[in-house]
């Protein structure tokens, strides 16, 4: 049992709250308000003394086994480390697999995923890869959904070299059972799109499939910005009422946080747009013909950086919902997003430099004073 007092925190919840005590018992806020009166035994108190206080930053693509093999054996991205995770102040993470369905099983991406749920965060997953017939845990994706507490869904490459160049009926016949495996084990039930750079040949597909009578909260399509074409198409997805996922690095602008005002003055609705990392994607680089010339790992804390661009832009209040409530909201993940009674203790201080100071995870201190003080099974 362990019960925990912040006190003087300025919250952002994401709705601002002003100066108020955080009450934190075991994994959960239990009270939250200005000047609480706590009687417990063995209460632990931390004086924030006004600093802003946030909700965790939620990543639903990371590579969490590493991603990559483009060029061989020797292009595998590594594994992620708990800690990288605690600096980027990232609490709550979506592990996915990438191009390499070979050497990269979906069960190793489970394992890890579990993994780093024991380490402290919370940890999610989807189900098979770039590839179609997809590959899964069990021996469909209805049972994995079903079955496995981690899965809330399904990915799979679309307008992009490296797929399967499935056809629509293919993809419609994947969203349907995601939408039934998702009724049958009490989930929303998701298709992760990983967008190539021909957008026309994904969203030709993924159109026709709303228009084919599949609802569009199925279909959470990322890399939206990577592309010109990719990116027209995603914000007129997103005007139709579809959910649209902004990676960080690499775009057709200057930064990507630019994607998401872009969208916003497009008049895309602010909560239907999302950020993630890609990290540990390698994120290979082509020459003119094609060949790939040179490979990169993509970094974690690439959206803490568009999110402090989106701070100065709009505000901590919206800026949140790009990184955490958004996601927490859009993915049906329950306690995650918001700083309220009730939800998990998730959270990030803040110092005047919008720089994350102290990081808690399911309630655990993960970062105090810019220290990391829990460290993942094999670091040191
Ligand atoms: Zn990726």
């Amino acid at each position: 049992m362990s019960q925990l007092l912040l006190r003087r925190a300025n919250v952002f919840a994401p709705t601002p709250l002003g100066e108020v005590d955080i009450l934190i018992v075991n994994q959960h806020i239990v009270a939250i308000g200005p000047d609480l009166n706590v009687s417990l035994p063995d209460l632990q108190e931390i004086d924030l003394g006004g600093r802003v206080v946030i909700p965790g930053v939620i990543d639903q693509h990371i590579h969490v086994t590493g991603g990559g093999g483009e060029g061989g054996p020797v292009t595998r991205c590594p594994e992620l480390t708990l800690s990288e995770l605690i600096g980027a102040g990232i609490t709550t993470v979506v592990g996915v697999s990438g191009t390499d369905s070979v050497t990269r099983s979906i069960p190793n991406l489970l394992g890890k995923v579990r993994a780093l749920n024991a380490e402290g965060v919370t940890a999610y997953m989807w189900t098979s890869n770039y590839q179609m017939p997809v590959c899964t845990v069990t021996d469909s994706v209805r049972m994995d959904l079903f079955a496995i507490p981690e899965v809330i869904g399904v990915k799979l490459a679309l307008g992009d070299h490296r797929s399967s160049f499935p056809t629509q009926q293919d993809v419609m016949h994947l969203l349907s059972d995601i939408r039934v495996g998702g009724m049958i084990a009490g989930k929303p039930g998701f298709l992760h799109v990983h967008l190539g750079d021909l957008g026309n040949v994904a969203y030709d597909i993924l159109d026709a499939c709303c228009d084919g009578g599949m609802p569009i909260k199925h279909i959470r399509p990322t890399h939206c910005a990577r592309h010109q074409t990719t990116w027209d198409r995603s914000v007129a997805f997103a005007l139709r009422g579809g959910v649209i996922d902004v990676t960080a690095g690499h775009s057709i602008f200057d930064f990507a946080s630019d994607a998401v005002l872009a969208a916003m003055d497009a008049g895309v609705d602010p909560t239907r747009i999302t950020m993630s990392t890609d990290a540990h994607g390698s994120m290979p680089r082509f020459d003119e013909n094609g060949v790939m010339v040179g490979l990169d790992v993509a970094p974690v804390n690439g959206v803490w950086e568009d999110f402090q661009r989106l701070v100065q832009a709009c505000g901590f209040e919206r800026a949140i919902g790009f990184v955490s409530t958004n996601l927490a909201k859009n993915l049906g993940l329950a306690g995650k997003g918001e700083i309220k009674a009730g939800a998990d203790a998730d959270l990030l201080v803040l110092n005047d430099a919008c720089e994350i100071t102290h990081m808690m995870a399911k309630g655990r201190m993960m970062m105090r004073d810019g220290q990391i003080v829990v460290k993942g099974t094999f670091e040191h």
